[in-house]
């Protein structure tokens, strides 16, 4: 949660954390098991303020290539990046807290962390200052002590204090799936430059790239198999991963003959546009102790800003992790809220006025709505085995992949 005072690049912010301050300094050798696909715009926004850096001096991965496929049928998707250009970074979460910290540290003089600092309850000026006793957010914490803003930004995450405080309603929705995390140690080393996704009946299963030989797993699947999942031993973990990538259990005769059928046909229209299929790498065991499992969900806040307080990040919208956008979706809000207050600060305005906050708001909104829904519907989608289905997203997917101008816009 972050609060800022009038003149936001030269004032005083306020950045409120539940949680205590992390010792980053030794990072394990070891790869933590929550990691995140980071997009070279989110990459961009980091190096605006030096962070990017420390992540690179860190560890990260880049990938170039992203190869998506569906369990029940031949049909795949791929997004290819040139030799120069990279088209994301698997980055631990750990890596990016402490490059961020690193930075605050350099910040202090203007940006005041207080670690261990949970918000409880605000109380809202009035859009009339009147009748008002104090025209600022008077923000309570748990040891009692309370500070006040001009302007609070609300990033506390999908369960949002600040949200539910500012009466803004939230469109959710539990999935029914899971998402099992973990560590894997591939058979072989390799480039290991793509990031894997498949479509199984149960929810998608990827595996990211952290080096040439070690990848994340995120494999979404309904409560109960997540469950048995994190219960069963090494060998059987392993062996569900591996089976999970190269099982073709879930094909059908009809479903494959219909897809080749199509798949000719869009050779014959365009031949230089499929991409070449590639077999994803084998994994021989999975790092003791890295396997957990986060509950998944959908939502979104109806309103992104009200007098005096924005949304920011999870707070205002949570997303399935099949796109791996979560993050890079807050870090879009952060871009944005950070250019429209820099220009209100220039003009010497009110950071808390609903003025500027609108443009934001209608900005991301915009921009953010479409790609929640897409998400969702393509978590729906992919969630049926009932053959119409299948046969209509193995088309569809057959035939975005040969559009390479359709694969431009989904890979941005
Ligand atoms: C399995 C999984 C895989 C994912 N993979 C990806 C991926 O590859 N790419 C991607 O872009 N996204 C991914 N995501 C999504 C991504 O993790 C989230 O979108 C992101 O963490 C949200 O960040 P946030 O800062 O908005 O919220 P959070 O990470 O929830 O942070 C909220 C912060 O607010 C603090 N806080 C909360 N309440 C209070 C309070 N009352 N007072 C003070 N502090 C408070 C908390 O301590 C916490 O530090 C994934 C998610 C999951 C579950």
């Amino acid at each position: 949660m972050i609060s800022c005072s009038n003149r936001f690049l030269a004032g005083k912010i306020a950045l409120l954390e539940a949680g205590p301050r992390k010792d980053y300094d030794h990072m394990p050798d070891s790869y933590s098991n929550r990691v995140s696909s980071i997009s070279p715009g989110s990459a961009t926004l980091l190096s605006s303020f030096g962070a990017w850096d420390h992540v690179c001096s860190l560890r990260l991965k880049p990938f170039r290539r992203m190869q998506v496929w569906d369990a029940c049928s031949e049909a795949m998707i791929v997004f290819e990046k040139d030799d120069l250009d990279d088209m994301g970074y698997i980055v631990e979460n750990d890596v990016i807290m402490s490059a961020l910290t690193k930075q605050l540290d350099a910040v202090a003089d203007r940006v005041e962390v207080f670690y261990g600092s949970r918000a409880v309850g605000y109380t809202w000026p009035l859009s009339s200052h009147r009748c008002d006793t104090s025209p600022w957010v008077q923000i309570e914490l748990a040891d009692g002590r309370r500070l006040q803003t001009k302007l609070l930004i609300g990033a506390d995450g999908h369960n949002s204090l600040v949200r539910q405080k500012a009466e803004i309603k939230n469109i959710e929705h539990q999935y029914d799936q899971s998402a099992v995390v973990a560590t894997l140690h591939l058979s072989e080393a390799t480039d290991n430059n793509v990031a894997w996704q498949r479509f199984l009946p149960t929810g998608p299963i990827a595996l990211l790239p952290l080096s040439d030989t070690a990848s994340s797993l995120v494999w979404s699947t309904c409560h109960e198999h997540a469950s048995e999942l994190l219960a069963m031993d090494e060998e059987s973990f392993v062996d569900s991963i591996n089976s999970a990538f190269w099982s073709n259990v879930n094909h059908s005769d009809f479903i494959d003959t219909a897809g080749a059928m199509f798949r000719s046909a869009i050779l014959l229209l365009t031949p230089a546009g499929t991409a070449v299929r590639q077999l994803p790498p084998s994994v021989a065991k999975a790092d003791p102790e890295s396997r957990a499992m986060f509950p998944l969900g959908m939502g979104h806040a109806t309103e992104y800003v009200q007098h005096r307080v924005a949304l920011i990040g999870d707070a205002a919208h949570r997303v399935h992790p099949l796109a791996g956008q979560g993050v890079n979706l807050g870090f879009g809000d952060i871009e944005c809220l950070a250019r429209h207050l820099s220009a209100a600060a220039f003009n010497g305005s009110d950071l808390g006025s609903l003025r500027h906050l609108l443009k934001f708001e209608t900005e991301r909104q915009r921009h953010n709505v479409s790609l929640i829904a897409a998400i969702d519907v393509l978590k729906r989608l992919y969630s049926t085995r009932l053959t119409p289905l299948v046969l209509l997203r193995t088309w569809g997917l057959q035939a975005t992949n040969a559009l390479p101008f359709v694969k431009v816009r989904l890979s941005l």
